[in-house]
């Protein structure tokens, strides 16, 4: 079992951080906005939420986040990154690329599924985790996840497409799982903390 009410980090740059600890309250973690390094202390995980990841990646610079992220991240410390964010994670993001801080190793493409699809809802496929059937995801210029690395599991897919993957205690997930009610990716992230 994980400890009782473990304390997951949110970063605050950008993206609903609110309803991200607001979720993470409702599934029993404690949570706090990330903007320094100091704010990681003591943290067993951490959100990268979306928004945009231009943006974002200049905010973990000027807030000196990017090695404090990475040796979190290399020191065991769980990370889930929501569509901006698993770009931010991901080994290398194409389409305007963007640093990213190589956590999770697969290639994202930004704005991936074109201007008329800007954003939509689909169902997970039924060939995705059975833990994750049924799960409604809501895309807003989401990026698409290609050259999955081999120690890459891939929980969820959409059309094919996959849309939750983890890599050890690293889930990128390209979709937000903070707007609906269904709070299976992040107690995702928290299942990670028991292993
Ligand atoms: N399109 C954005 C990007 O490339 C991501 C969108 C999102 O996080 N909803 O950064």
């Amino acid at each position: 079992m994980a400890a009782s009410r473990p304390l997951v980090g949110v970063l605050g740059i950008q993206g609903d951080i609110e309803k991200h600890l607001a979720v993470l309250d409702q599934i029993g973690a404690d949570g706090r906005r990330v903007l320094a390094p100091k704010h990681l202390e003591g943290l067993a995980a951490l959100i990268l939420p979306g928004g945009e990841s231009t943006t974002i990646s200049k905010g973990l610079v000027r807030h000196e986040l990017v090695e404090p992220i990475v040796a979190f991240a290399e020191a065991g410390g769980a990370i889930l990154g929501t569509c901006a964010g698993a770009i931010l994670i991901s080994r290398e993001a194409k389409n305007h690329p963007v640093p990213t801080l190589g956590l999770v190793d697969v290639t994202a493409e930004r704005n991936a599924y074109g201007t008329q699809l800007d954003s939509f809802v689909a169902e997970a496929d039924i060939d995705s985790d059975p833990g994750f059937i049924g799960m409604e995801c809501v895309f807003i210029r989401a990026p698409r996840l290609s050259k999955l690395g081999g120690e890459i599991d891939v929980l969820m897919r959409v059309e094919g497409e996959p849309v939750l993957v983890r890599e050890g205690k690293r889930l990128a997930c390209t979709f937000h799982p903070e707007l609906t009610q269904d709070t299976r990716v992040h107690q995702a992230l928290l299942e990670t903390l028991e292993g």
